[in-house]
């Protein structure tokens, strides 16, 4: 069977300032590690032999109806701006409408140099690509907003990193790829006729009730906010929320020194490369809010009153803080069992994060086991547990919330770091079952799993990831 992509492209009909073409480049043996099947047949594609579908994932072989092409944008990163960034080793082949009439990217990640590569390779390297794959399918999985992996290939090649490392593309799969900085870049060229129609193609793409540039503040506003609020709910820390890795359409995207956090601790960084802790897990929120106020100031200047505009999107900019403070309370409530808000739920959620805090309490395991014994067990001093438990049980007791309504709010899984690394050092040595494993496992990430108890465990001291390098 020959491998089709039912190709239905609309960033291409863009104006030229949007992009370059640019076709990926080739590699030389191309073998493919993975291709997602489910996802493959929501966006109608009929796969092929695998040495086919190697050469297409890859990027050797161009599928009839793409157009390649690699976007530009630019971005703050660590709050800095810089004012040309763009893909710099990735290209859009083009997009698909899926049996659920969603319309998506499919981007090679990897495939070489662009225009916008600077002085990179353009390349990746096999451990980014797995993790990537791994992550974003575990957060599709958990219900929470992301870009998806269709496959990963290994290109034969060698990428040098902190040393050299088996190359590899990854197929990214997206409601799009438009992000803040793709706002920012023509804002701040003063490229206003491209800012009006990125801002139109948005809107009709994501938003299409949204009314003008403001609506679309307040749509991505409310999009990210309940991204933002589900991300905390998993104990999950991006790492780098840079305005360019910060999606319009309010997916996860841009895996790179991510992770979800074991043992509680509101400080938690894992980015090698995030010193000042700009990126931590309790700072998300408010770096949400920074990061739509750059959305907000790059569309404010397509305005003829200025300050009329200004007036309005700081009105919504400042709007925020309250609904992510809204979303976060509602996803914690479901957390601990409550179904009701009353008064004092939000002291009763923090007076047990503190205490899990203090106590290096796993933040997974914890929630999961809330009233039982094995919530107890995961305090350093139980005794800490207990006191909270008691004002807690009381409390739903009231509500009398069944059993599966809290599971259902906390995983059994997540793809702990530790193990996604252990994936990745068995795939260098060439053995992909952990890689399958991970995946298998974490596709069902609410049920029990008892077979899968091994990766549920906190990673022992010998086990703990000390930074995840952007080595990427
Ligand atoms: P990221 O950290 O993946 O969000 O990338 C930030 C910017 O650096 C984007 O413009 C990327 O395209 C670019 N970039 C990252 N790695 C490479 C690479 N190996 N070669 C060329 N460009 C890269
Ligand atoms: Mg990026």
């Amino acid at each position: 069977m020959t491998m089709m992509i039912p190709f239905d492209n609309s960033y291409a009909r863009l104006p030229e300032g949007f992009f370059a073409r640019q076709a990926p480049v080739s590699v030389r043996a191309p073998r493919l590690i993975a291709l997602n099947a489910d996802l493959a047949q929501v966006l109608r594609i009929t796969p092929g032999e695998a040495e086919e579908m190697a050469q297409v994932f890859a990027g050797n072989s161009v599928p009839e109806g793409a157009e390649p092409l690699a976007q530009l944008y630019s971005g703050h990163q660590f709050g800095t701006y810089n004012p040309q960034l763009g893909d710099g080793r990735a290209v859009l082949l083009g997009e698909v409408v899926g049996t659920d009439g969603i319309r998506r990217d499919i981007q090679l990640k990897g495939s070489g140099q662009t225009p916008f590569s600077r002085r990179g390779d353009g390349r990746a390297w096999l451990g980014p690509v797995l993790r990537e794959y791994v992550v974003s399918e575990a957060m599709h999985a958990l219900g929470i907003p992301t870009t998806r992996a269709l496959a990963a290939v290994e290109t034969g090649e060698i990428v040098l990193r902190e040393g050299p490392m088996p190359g590899a593309v990854l197929t990214r799969v997206a409601q799009s790829h438009l992000r803040v900085g793709t706002f920012q870049v023509f804002a701040a060229r003063g490229q206003l006729d491209n800012l009006r129609r990125l801002t139109e193609y948005a809107i009709q793409r994501h938003y299409p009730q949204a009314e003008g540039p403001m609506g679309l503040l307040r749509a991505v506003r409310d999009a990210q906010a309940r991204l933002i609020a589900q991300w905390m709910g998993v104990g999950f820390i991006h790492g780098v929320m840079n305005t360019d890795n910060s999606s319009i359409a309010g997916e996860t995207i841009d895996y790179g020194p991510c992770a979800f956090m074991d043992s509680y601790h509101p400080n938690t960084v894992f980015s090698s490369i995030d010193q000042m802790g700009r990126y931590a897990y309790s700072n998300q929120p408010e770096i949400a809010v920074w990061n739509l106020a750059q959305l907000a100031t790059a569309l404010i200047q397509q305005f003829e009153d200025k300050d009329a505009a200004v007036e309005e999107a700081t009105e919504i900019v400042h709007a925020m803080p309250d609904l992510l403070q809204e979303q976060w309370l509602e996803r914690f409530r479901a957390k601990i069992g409550l179904t009701r808000a009353e008064e004092g739920d939000l002291e009763m959620i923090s007076d047990l994060l503190i205490r899990m805090a203090q106590n290096r309490a796993d933040f997974t395991n914890t929630f999961r086991a809330l009233g039982s014994q094995n919530a107890r067990d995961q305090f350093t001093d139980p005794a800490t547990y207990d006191q909270w438990a008691e004002g807690w049980q009381a409390r739903v007791q009231r509500e009398a919330v069944p059993a599966e309504v809290m599971a259902a709010a906390n995983p059994a899984f997540i793809p702990r770091n530790h193990r996604v690394e252990q994936m990745i050092q068995a795939a260098v040595q060439g053995d992909y079952a952990p890689f399958q494993r991970l995946n298998d496992v974490l596709r069902r990430p609410y049920e029990d799993q008892p077979d899968a108890a091994d990766l549920k465990r906190p990673p022992a001291e010998n086990e703990v990831v000390q930074a995840t390098f952007c080595g990427t």
